[in-house]
């Protein structure tokens, strides 16, 4: 970013908007002293670790790692490039931006993308809606009672069998055969040098990111449609910027109402998806499979933390599935199920047949474990020895891995006693899938939290004491007359606050440091923004920390020369002994002080 050519402008943007306020936008902050908190949206959290701190306008997330300014903020939050975000912001702050070419490759390559699927979507979008040829599969929708209000919402289209024509249509607005073959949606014939169309003769599902901008896409065949061997869907492959791992269909349009319900239905197919929608339920999208992502379940948490799962009636018969479920509960949300109760095959189905059943079961989702409990109890009977086991063999893996200790105990003696079995013996039978290997452990991404030794933590702790004091200046020079750091960056950084100014401005005061220092200096800061000590219990804390790094460095030098000594003894030599216990009962001395004011 340093050497980007806007970088006044940048300034100027970043002057204008403020990191809490945007942030805000997109989570829910709460102002803790001078700082703020919010549940991290980069990783699954249930305590809050990411700090925001208006007066250095940065954000660190002390769970994860990640942290930046409000630019990184946006890119990272809204999955787009440098120049997105900027662009992003500008209009916030008011900002006109200079047109720059300053684009990377990649970045030129993935709006070019994006600009090819958005032309095609409009083209097999006319071609539904307007034209005879699009006209078998305009009837089939309007059969399924998709009505052309929601035909338009959701951009859908048919690629017309005629493989030339579309092609033709992008090569008119200007695009390569070469951009077309990486979008993914399009090949070569193996004869002749034409490009065809992949989704030849089916009904066109645009996949569009929560910024609307289409991916790619998906099509279905007609029912008409009787060729062999043809799979009901395909998706496009995956491209530089299609992932179907991290797409959520229908999230674009949902995502409003998903906050505003503080709950996302999820559900398979993108009719699963689109019929609700259209009967006024809107904060529902597809997966588009049986099982949840972990990318997914990240991009869910931004907006709520209650899961409604509408999935086919199979919920757990994979391990995928499984799997998912389980990663889901580790990151902390609540999970629902709304029980078709066998009635209907899938969300679809039960919306075109009887509404009003659909939206009574939705509105009293049954909590996934008794929903669990309750399927292995209507295929197995409960009353004999082999139907107790049967179902303890299918919901075990399951509730022996829930991640709220309580809920899970609460559970397992549920299901004890509508097994009539003593809670205790269920209970050791679930440790044994605790372990096994019948499922992965959950896959949600845990950042590798680094040893960090004993005394960083406690000097970087001294620090962000000293840090938190109204006058830090003061307080330095108090300390150095009897303190220095051990940890050279703590030092240095500490060495900035005996260059005393009149009053401490954590702004100025970073804008002074040497850049390898700056990230040090931010988290300490970010640090001390979260202690809420007076004076009088911040001088306590801080003669106790002191004292601890001293008794390390006391015990080192202990340790250290009591080898000295060993070794001296042994090659005889007497004066270097004497001198060395003295240095010995010295230190031990300073030790049993600090140790003795310890209280
Ligand atoms: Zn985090």
């Amino acid at each position: 970013m340093l050497n980007y050519p806007m970088e006044s402008q940048v300034q100027e943007i970043k002057q204008k908007i403020d990191i809490v306020e945007v942030i805000g936008k997109y989570i829910t902050v709460k102002k803790r002293g001078r700082h703020y908190l919010a549940n991290c949206p980069f990783h699954g959290e249930k305590t809050p670790s990411f700090t925001i701190s208006p007066e250095l306008q940065i954000f660190k997330c002390f769970g994860c790692g990640k942290a930046g300014d409000v630019f990184s903020f946006v890119q990272e939050y809204e999955h787009v490039d440098f120049r997105e975000a900027l662009e992003d912001m500008a209009k916030i702050a008011g900002v006109v931006l200079k047109k720059d070419p300053h684009l990377t490759q990649v970045e030129k390559l993935h709006r070019r993308l994006v600009e090819l699927n958005q032309e095609a979507a409009k083209f097999y979008h006319y071609i539904l809606t307007t034209h005879p040829l699009g006209k078998p599969a305009l009837d089939y929708l309007l059969n399924r009672h998709i009505t052309l209000d929601t035909i338009k919402t959701f951009r859908l289209g048919y690629s017309p069998s005629n493989p030339e024509l579309v092609s033709n249509y992008l090569l008119k607005k200007g695009f390569t055969k070469a951009e077309m073959l990486s979008s993914g949606t399009y090949g070569t014939s193996r004869y002749g040098n034409s490009t065809y169309d992949r989704f030849l003769g089916r009904v066109i599902f645009p996949q569009s990111d929560f910024r609307d901008r289409i991916l790619g896409f998906s099509g279905r065949i007609l029912p008409s449609d009787k060729s062999q061997n043809q799979a009901k869907y395909i998706n496009s492959p995956e491209t530089d910027i299609y992932h179907k791992s991290q797409l959520l269909f229908g999230l674009n349009l949902a995502r409003e109402e998903i906050k505003k319900k503080k709950a996302v239905i999820i559900v398979e197919g993108e009719f699963d998806m689109i019929s609700p929608y259209q009967e006024g339920i809107k904060n529902i999208v597809a997966i588009k499979g049986t099982a949840f992502t972990i990318d997914q379940l990240q991009l869910l948490h931004r907006y709520t933390d209650t899961l409604i799962l509408g999935l086919d009636a199979d919920l757990a018969g994979t391990n995928a599935a499984l799997k998912s479920i389980e990663a889901a509960d580790a990151m902390g949300f609540d999970l629902h199920v709304i029980d078709l109760q066998n009635k209907f095959k899938d969300p679809d189905e039960a919306i075109m047949a009887d509404p009003q059943f659909f939206k009574t079961q939705l509105s009293n989702p049954v909590p996934i474990w008794d929903f669990i409990i309750n399927s292995a109890l209507k295929s197995h009977d409960s009353t004999t020895p082999k139907g107790k086991q049967d179902i303890l063999r299918q919901v075990l893996p399951m509730l022996a891995k829930i991640s709220n200790l309580v809920t899970r105990s609460d559970y397992l003696a549920k299901l004890a006693s509508t097994i009539g079995s003593a809670p205790e013996a269920v209970e050791a039978e679930a440790k044994k899938y605790l372990f096994s290997g019948k499922i992965a452990a959950p896959v949600v991404a845990s950042s590798t939290v680094p040893v960090i030794p004993k005394m960083d933590i406690l000097e970087e702790h001294l620090l962000s004491l000293i840090f938190s004091a109204k006058k830090p200046y003061l307080l330095a020079a108090k300390i150095t007359e009897h303190f220095t750091f051990v940890t050279p960056r703590y030092q240095k950084v500490f060495s900035f606050l005996l260059k005393p100014r009149k009053n401490f401005v954590a702004a100025k005061f970073a804008s002074r440091l040497p850049p390898e220092l700056s990230s040090v200096f931010q988290d300490i800061f970010l640090h001390s923004t979260q202690f809420e000590f007076d004076s009088h219990s911040r001088l306590l804390e801080i003669n106790k920390t002191i004292n601890q790094i001293k008794s390390i460095t006391y015990k080192d030098s202990l340790n250290t020369l009591s080898t000295k000594i060993a070794q001296a003894e042994n090659m005889g030599e007497e004066e270097i002994v004497k001198k060395l216990e003295q240095d010995y009962n010295h230190i031990l001395t300073e030790l049993s002080q600090i140790q003795s004011t310890k209280r």
